[in-house]
């Protein structure tokens, strides 16, 4: 039996963060498929979306009023003739070729501005008296005129390959005329569950027996984050069955385990991945919960030409553990996997209503809800149990990151929070 390397590589929270994008940003996405447009939704672009004309295609109004010359109203009130009028969608042949000196035509919001004039006055600052309007504030060169193209030259790439695609780039493709976009195909995320005292869920539990939660809650992280979740039988704490089961999960494009990665005599993954001639880039963080968690690499020596190996993680079993450690950790890889441009943790910023504290050391992320309204919302711990405990967290709707060198945090502080 070859040796297992107990070498343990405990990384603070960060470096081991960075080593997952160090790695993700190594991994080549699966290929493209075309959908239909509104099928795009949560994909990842697989080509540019380019304009196909400028935008807008003719210098819009963005107000109802008077095209006019901004000169002619430097001085207020003055009087000037209205040639015409122009809606939305008017046809150029009903424009006014032009608006010269002393005159002004009536316009409507998303209406093309004629040549010479080079600003909009407002319909509220203006009355009109037969063919001539008054108008009674004065308006800068370019006002209330959005130039064409201002918003994005025609051939100009309006959404990059690589961006998951969300309303304003659905709309943008929308506009860009294509009822159809090239995404990148799922990539295939093994998830297997390890542990003795776990069952499945349609089974009856004995008295001491667990039902395998993890594999539900990753499903549906998996498929958030844009990969094709496939759940692998429970593998129990046994070394044979265990390694079956993962060299089965190792035939997909990322695979993830729950349970075993503990210190505990029955915690075989490490183990059973040391035989199989496994990378461990890490194989801790200090953080909690999910403080056992590993990362790795299987098969990169094979030789080459063949498949260069597929990246694996061992998620620590406790359900919130599974949870964390998924945001923290896989979803990186895994959404490199899926096409997506990579993007850096960024943490946004709450009030803490209610006193935390904690033993410094680890970096914290804590089960919390985030409420309040409008600007006032504050956040505060949700009681839990533990990193055991999925009933608190299913109540939250964030988490506190609570960083390495805190041991209390009084109510009133901004404290850095990860929505879920
Ligand atoms: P382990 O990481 O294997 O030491 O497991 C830690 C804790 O998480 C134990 O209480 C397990 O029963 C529980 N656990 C492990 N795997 C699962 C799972 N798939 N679903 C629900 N709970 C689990
Ligand atoms: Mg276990």
């Amino acid at each position: 039996m070859p040796e297992v390397s107990t070498a343990s590589r405990i990384l603070s929270f960060e470096d081991a963060r960075h080593c997952v994008e160090e790695h993700a940003a190594t991994v080549r996405p699966l290929g493209t498929e075309s959908v239909e447009l509104l099928s795009a939704v949560g994909r990842v672009l697989g080509e540019p979306i380019k304009a196909d004309r400028d935008l807008p295609p003719f210098p819009r109004s963005t107000r109802d009023g008077y095209a006019v010359r901004s000169a002619d109203v430097a001085h207020v009130p003055a009087t000037l003739k209205v040639i015409g009028e122009i809606k939305a969608g008017e046809t150029f042949a009903n424009i006014p070729v032009a608006i010269g000196t002393g005159q002004a035509a009536a316009i409507m919001t998303g209406a093309p501005v004629p040549e010479g004039a080079d600003a909009v006055a407002m319909v509220e600052y203006s009355s009109l008296h037969g063919d001539r309007v008054e108008i009674s504030r004065s308006v800068l060169h370019g006002e209330n005129v959005v130039p064409r193209g201002a918003e994005a030259r025609s051939g100009s790439v309006l959404v990059e390959s690589g961006r998951r695609l969300n309303d304003a780039a659905i709309a943008l493709a929308a506009s860009a005329g294509r009822p159809e976009l090239r995404v990148h195909k799922r990539p295939r995320i093994a998830i297997l569950s390890t542990g003795d005292e776990l069952i499945e869920v349609d089974k009856a539990p004995g008295a001491t027996e667990i039902r395998n939660s993890n594999s539900y809650s990753l499903a549906v992280q998996v498929h958030e984050a844009g990969g094709e979740p496939f759940r692998l039988p429970i593998a129990p704490d046994e070394p044979n069955r265990l390694r079956k089961l993962i060299e089965q999960g190792l035939e997909a494009d990322l695979l993830l385990m729950t349970g075993g990665v503990s210190m505990g005599r029955y915690d075989l993954v490490e183990q059973v991945l040391s035989e199989l001639q496994a990378d461990f880039f890490f194989t801790g963080a200090q953080i909690q919960p999910g403080r056992p968690v590993v990362f790795g690499k299987c098969g990169a020596r094979a030789p080459a030409g063949e498949k260069s190996g597929v990246y694996f993680f061992g998620l620590p079993g406790n359900p919130v553990s599974t949870m964390v450690t998924f945001e923290l950790f896989a979803r990186p890889m895994l959404e490199a996997l899926a096409g997506m441009s990579p993007r850096k943790l960024a943490f946004v910023h709450a009030k803490l209503k209610t006193e935390i504290k904690v033993k410094p050391g680890l970096k914290r992320f804590l089960p919390a809800i985030l409420s309040g309204e409008f600007e006032d919302s504050q956040v505060e711990l949700v009681p839990w149990q533990g990193s055991g405990d999925i009933a608190a967290t299913a109540r939250a709707n964030c988490y506190i990151v609570v960083p390495t060198d805190r041991e209390m945090i009084r109510p009133g502080e901004f404290v850095p929070i990860t929505l879920r």
